[in-house]
This record gives structure tokens, sequence and C-alpha cells, in this order.
């Protein structure tokens, strides 16, 4: 134990003090030689004084010490107070561990982090330790045990809070040694880092986020220099954050937008805080390009600016493919032309602008005549280059203002957005026609193809999109019915046709049953003797209410719907009974002819029953004049071929109709086993002046006669033709100038079909 010196100094002097009092002082008494009465009065007046002088001095040094020991206590409750004050403030917590006793102080504050009392928390290092985290137990107790060694500790880790959630704990502490260098006790300070930790948790996801993400990051301070930049940021413009950070981003502007446009830029930033939108920026190796960016402002605590921070992607590939869906959406693959989607856009645009400026225009559908023949003769490969040539020889030479586009199949549509008139329409047609002409060389193939167009003239034919293709639609199928001319105009008339069309479909499912049909008969003329040799048999439809129907009108409706087989199939039967019957009854006609469609020609069938019809009637089938179009046998030529010389081989004769009008190749016709061909009427009409008629009639006979078949006019109604004709050494005619087609007269016809014939009379249009 340390004697204190001071207590011992004091001790000592007045040892001294009084030890030297006690001895000299009985030495002075006796020097003064005073009396023995005198010298004991003195001696304890001595007494007394040095009792009172050690009591005055032990009372100054008790009041001093009293003094000392109160300002001390003061002294130290204001440091307290302070430290708690202090700790309260920073909402830390005191620990205090002393060795020998293994106790432990918690003050308050470290019982408060735990929502605690000091009581509940406990005293003992085993108490703490059962709050720890169990993933922690492990580390934070070997920390404290190593820092036992040591000087400073400092550990993190989870304690357990009263409401059973686990609170982080920044523990900082200094173990104190004794003077042999014992460990005395361990102190220190605990803070709640919960909070921090969550932040800085955030923090470095953010700046994993800011990494890795592909948008460029760009932020500038509120002069706007460029204070941060993200690798996405380097990559998309080229830029290292070296060479960029410090500068303005006007650098990488890139001089496509407008003053307008910044300016409504920073308007957004300064009412919203935010702008996004697409922006137009140069790259570091200059190339420009579009980036989705997002600009936003941040603000300090005063509220005033002091970051933008731009979050940006690189658009390019995007808007690649964006327009090459687009374009794809809007082509067609196969001729690089818009498709029908696009051009109906255009021609509604068209429609729009004619309505507002008062422009005219027009649409043109082009549809290319017996494409078919050459998909399916040639292949698919040689159709599909045809088309694209097709596509580049429609192009050449279009007015500004026209849009060409391939609506599908073998069909192009053609959008003129100035066209004055019907005129100009027509001209536009033409030029159409014409760019066709010239044959196309393919795949080592000459080929020649032509087109119908269907005109419809806007905003005067129709104020729709819709119904300007429509009427368009109609006037394709008058320009394909009605032969040469090659395109046709819309008209009013033409919608109205095609209602009756569907009108005149449903009836004529009952026709047959109803006995509305009816046979007539043309005579056939010998042009050089004028003698009668046959009659061609022309099927008519006796409609209740409409009258008599010719087959120009329900043929091709029987066509499509199918009933084309039974009508022939009836005429046939007619025909032959009326032949039979005539030539019972004496005639002296060679045949009877019967024209038979190209639907059921096509199918194949028609050698069993035009067999079976000859046996029913018994008439000889050299009676028999089969008729079949040019353009039926020119739509399959080798089924065709098949086909008649299985007819041939009946014995029937076979003429081939509307001969002219079919495009048949000479190599294909040289091989038919045919016996006529019937000159289409529409070359007849302008004989003997039109020049052109009269050089078609001629090569024509000319072929009959080289190829060894008669040759049959159709369509006579004047004597100067037949005249022409007989001179150019044709062989037959037929038309309303040798007879009209006529039912045949009642008295030569038996009791089942006398009343039909009687009907049909009364109302013979042809
Ligand atoms: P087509 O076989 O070429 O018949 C000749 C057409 O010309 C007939 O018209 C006839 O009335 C008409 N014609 C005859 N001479 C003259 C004339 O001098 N001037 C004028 N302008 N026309 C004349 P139609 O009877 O209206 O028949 C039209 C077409 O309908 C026929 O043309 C034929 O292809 C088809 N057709 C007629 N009957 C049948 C049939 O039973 N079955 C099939 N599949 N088609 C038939
Ligand atoms: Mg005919
Ligand atoms: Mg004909």
């Amino acid at each position: 134990m340390r004697i204190d010196t001071a207590a011992l100094r004091l001790t000592l002097g007045y040892l001294l003090l009084a030890g030297l009092w006690i001895l000299l002082s009985d030495h002075l008494l006796t020097a003064l030689g005073l009396s023995l009465v005198q010298q004991e009065r003195l001696q304890s007046l001595k007494g007394l004084f040095f009792v009172v002088l050690t009591s005055a001095l032990l009372y100054l040094i008790l009041h001093r010490h009293a003094q000392q020991y109160r300002s001390a206590r003061l002294q130290l409750a204001g440091n307290e107070e302070r430290l708690r004050l202090a700790l309260d403030a920073t909402r830390d917590g005191l620990w205090d561990w002393d060795v020998s006793s293994r106790r432990v102080f918690f003050s308050e504050g470290y019982a408060k982090l735990l929502g605690l009392t000091p009581q509940a928390l406990g005293d003992t290092r085993e108490d703490w330790a059962a709050r720890l985290h169990p993933d922690d137990q492990e580390r934070a107790l070997h920390a404290l045990n190593a820092e036992l060694s040591e000087q400073s500790y400092e550990n993190i880790y989870r304690l357990r809070h009263a409401d059973g959630s686990y609170r982080w704990i920044h523990s900082r502490g200094r173990l104190l040694r004794d003077e042999q260098g014992q460990p005395q006790r361990f102190i220190g300070i605990a803070s709640d880092i919960t909070r921090q930790r969550a932040i800085d948790d955030s923090l470095r996801q953010a700046a994993a986020v800011f990494d890795a993400t592909q948008e460029g990051v760009l932020v500038t301070d509120a002069e706007q220099r460029i204070v941060h930049v993200n690798p996405a940021f380097s990559r998309i413009t080229g830029y290292s954050s070296e060479e960029i950070l410090g500068q303005h981003p006007t650098l990488l502007k890139s001089g496509r937008h407008d003053a307008n446009f910044y300016q409504s830029l920073w308007q957004a930033l300064e009412n919203r805080g935010a702008w996004s939108g697409e922006v137009w920026n140069r790259r570091k190796s200059g190339e420009i390009y579009p980036q989705w960016q997002c600009i936003r402002v941040i603000h300090d605590e005063q509220g005033r600016v002091s970051h933008y921070v731009a979050v940006f992607s690189d658009i390019t590939a995007l808007k690649r493919s964006q327009r090459e869906l687009d374009y794809l959406a809007h082509h067609d693959p196969l001729s690089n032309l818009p498709n029908r989607l696009l051009f109906t856009e255009r021609v509604a645009h068209a429609l729009e602008r004619s309505k507002i400026e008062e422009l005219r225009g027009a649409v043109l559908l082009i549809d290319l005549d017996h494409f078919k023949h050459i998909n399916e003769s040639l292949g698919h490969n040689v159709g599909d280059l045809l088309l694209k040539s097709v596509g580049e020889r429609l192009q050449h030479g279009l007015p500004n203002g026209s849009t060409l586009a391939r609506l599908g199949g073998d069909e192009f549509g053609l959008l003129s957005e100035n066209c004055a008139g019907a005129t100009q329409a027509a001209e536009l047609a033409q030029r159409l026609l014409r760019n066709l002409e010239t044959p196309f060389r393919l795949d080592g193939h000459e080929l020649y193809i032509g087109a119908s167009i269907g005109i419809s003239l806007f905003p005067e034919d129709a104020d729709s999109v819709e119904q300007i293709l429509r009427n368009a639609d109609s006037a394709l199928f008058k320009a394909k019915s009605s032969g040469r001319e090659g395109y046709a105009f819309y008209v009013q008339e033409l919608t109205d046709y095609a209602r009756q069309r569907v009108e005149l479909a449903s009836s004529l499912r009952h026709a047959l049953d109803n006995q509305e049909l009816r046979v007539y008969y043309q005579p056939l003329h010998d042009l050089r003797d004028g003698s009668q040799v046959g009659m061609e048999a022309l099927v008519r439809w006796q409609h209740p209410q409409r009258g008599l129907i010719p087959p120009a009108e329900f043929i091709p409706i029987a066509e499509d719907n199918g009933m084309i087989g039974v009508i022939d199939a009836w005429v046939l039967e007619q025909a032959c009974r009326q032949m039979v019957r005539w030539n019972d009854k004496g005639g002296r006609l060679n045949f009877v002819a019967v024209n038979v469609s190209s639907r059921l020609f096509s199918r194949g069938e028609l050698d069993q029953r035009v067999a079976a019809v000859l046996a029913e009637t018994g008439l000889p089938p050299e009676q028999l004049e089969l008729e079949v179009t040019e353009s039926a046998i020119m739509e399959d030529p080798d089924a065709a071929l098949k086909l008649l010389t299985s007819l041939r081989a009946l014995g029937v004769r076979l003429a081939i109709d509307d001969f002219g009008t079919g495009y048949s190749s000479l190599a294909r016709l040289k091989r038919l086993p045919v016996d006529k061909l019937k000159l289409d009427q529409s070359f007849v009409r302008g004989l003997p002046d039109d020049p052109e008629d009269a050089a078609i009639t001629r090569a024509v006979i000319a072929l009959g006669k080289s190829l060894g078949l008669k040759v049959l006019a159709e369509g006579i109604e004047q004597p100067a033709q037949a005249d022409f004709l007989r001179e150019l050494g044709c062989n037959y005619g037929q038309g309303y100038h040798f007879g009209r087609p006529q039912p045949v007269p009642a008295e030569t016809l038996d009791t089942t079909t006398a009343n039909e014939a009687k009907n049909s009379q009364s109302s013979t249009r042809s």
C-alpha cells in the first residue's frame, strides 16, 4: 500500500515541531529563572498554548481537506453529467467491464439501444453474449477475447432488441491495466449503426447498379459541368470518364435539334424537375445516334439545384428494327413495292387531301391476264420473276405523286394523286398497258403478258377508301369481261350489276327445277353457197321477273357456283335430242354445235358424259360439234389436249370458239385435234373497213388454212361482212345476217316442250 508522502511530510513536520517544543520550551522556562510557582503556571499555559495551536492547525488542515473533497466531488458529478449528456446526444451507450469481478456496467443509454433498462439487460458478459445474433456470436466473442491482449478494441455485431429484431452495434473501447500490467477494466462506448448500415447497403447497391446498368448515366453539377459518368456512358458515347469529366454536355450535341427543342426541355426541367424524350446525340466518332433520355433535377437541402442526372439508352438498334418492321409491314417482299396496307393508307390520305385541296385523283387496279398459266406451266420461280419485272415495268415513267403497289397475287394498284380526269386516267392506263407490250425475257423464256385495268376516280366516284377500291374492282371486272380494250371505268351501274349477280346466283339454283332454262338455236351457214350447214345451241334463262336473261349474264355465275355442269349437260342433251328430231323430220343439217364451259371442260369427265348422251339419244357422233373457247384451252393446255383427244376419239367435231381472244400459242394450236376455228365477233364487227380487224381476220383465215382447219366467222350482221369474208376464203358464217338465235318453232316440237317454246317466244330479246 502506498503511503501518501504529503501526509507523511506533514506528520513528520508536526512530530519534529512538537518534539522540539517539548524539549526546548522546558529549557527556556528554566533559563528564565522563574520561581517554581511561576514555572508551574507557565508550564500549564505552555501546554495549553500548544494544544490550542495544534487544534487550530488540525482545524485548518481538516477544513481545507473538506473543501478540496467537496470541490472534487462537484467536479466529478459535473464530468459524469457531461459524459451522460454527451452519450445521450450521440445516442451511444457506455459499457465498463470490471475484469476482476467479471461484472459489466451498462449505461442507461446502452440499455436503451436495445429497448431495455440496465436491470433488464443484466450485468454479466454472459447476459450480453446471450443477445448476440447467432451468426455473429463466434466472431464477436473471438474479437473481444483477442482485444483483451491488445489495447484498443473495435467490433461490429448484431444484438437482439427487446422487440425481437436485431440491431447493428458498433462498439469501441480500451483495456485499462493496473501498475502490474494486469487487465483491470475494459471500457468503451457502443452505437446503433443499423440505419447507417441500411444506407450503406443501398448506396453499395446503387453504386453497383450505376456501374452495371446498360443505360448511360451522366451527372452534372448546377453549372452543368459533368461530374460523373458510368461505364455504359463511355461505351455508348465513346468518351472515357477522364475525357469527359469537367466538360459541358453540349459536347454531345448532334445539331439535329433546334433552339425550340432545348428551350422546351429546360422549361420542363424548371417546371416539373424532369424531362424525358428522344434526343439525337453525337458519339466521339462523330456518328449521330438516337437515344431515349430522362433528365432529373437534384436539389440540395436549401432547395437549390445541385445536380442534373441524365439517364439514357441508345435506341439505334430499336429504331432500325422498328424501321425494318415498318418496312416489312408495308411492303411486298417479292417486288419491294408498297403492299395493300400501305396502298390503302396512301389512298386514304390522298382522299383526305382531295377534299381539302380540291384535287382529283384516280385509283387503277391492274390485274395480269392469264398469269396463272405462267405459274402452272413454267413454275413459280418464273412466275415470281415475272411479277417482279412487271412491277418494275409498271413503275417506269410514272408521274410524280403516284404510288404503285402490289396488292397480292397478280394484282397491282396504282394511286395517282393528281389526275385531272377520266382522259388522264385513261392515258395512264394505256401507258401501263404499253409498258407491258414488249416481251419479258426471263430464265430463258420469252413471255408476253397482258393486263386488265379497272379505274375509279375520286372524289367524284366515292368518298371512302373502301368504296374507291370496291369501285375500281368492279371496273376491273368489267375490263376483264369486255375483252380487248384492257381498261374500264367504274360507273354506278357496275355496282348495281354486282348486286344483281348475287340475287341471280340464288335464283339460278332453282332455274332448272322450275324449267326456266331454254335452248335457242342459231343457224350456221356455208359462205360459198349460202346454205345452212348446222345450228348452234345457245342457252337462255326465262327469269320469272326479269324476262329472258342472256347467257353472258348467268353462265359466269353458274361457273362460279358450280351449276355449270348440270346446265351444260342439260343443253347438250336437249341439243342432241333436237338434232335427232330434225334428222327424223328429214332435215339436211350436218351438225348441231354445243358450247362447253371452261369449268366443265377442265374437270375432265366431259368425254364420258358426251358418250352417254350420244348413246342415249342415238345421235351419230359426227353430227355433234363441241365448241370450246380458246381461253378455256389456254387455261390448262395439257389437260385440254388430253380431253380433246379423247373427245375426238368419240368421233365428235371440235371447234375453238371466240378465236383470237385467248392468246394461244401456235405451237400448241398445231397439236390440238380440232376441226374448226370460230373467229371472234369482235374482229368481224369492224369489217370490212377497219384495217386492224381486216388484218387479224386475214391472218386467222390463213392460219386455219395452213393448219388444215375450217374457219367460221361469228357475228356477221352486214352482207358486206359476209362478202368480204367469203372473198378471203372464210368457210362458214354465223350472225344476225343469216338468222338470230330462235327457239325451235312449235310445230316441230313434241308436246312436252311445246309450252316452253311458246313461253320463251313471247319474251325473246335476242
Ligand atoms: P358464243 O358461243 O360465241 O355464241 C355466239 C354469241 O354471239 C351468241 O350470244 C349469239 O347470240 C351472238 N351472236 C350471234 N350472231 C350475232 C350477230 O350477228 N351480232 C351480235 N352482236 N351477236 C351475235 P349469246 O347467245 O348471248 O351467247 C353468249 C355466249 O354464252 C356464247 O358465245 C357462249 O360462249 C356462251 N353460251 C351460250 N350458251 C351456252 C351453253 O349452253 N353453255 C355454255 N357453257 N356456254 C354457253
Ligand atoms: Mg359458241
Ligand atoms: Mg363465240
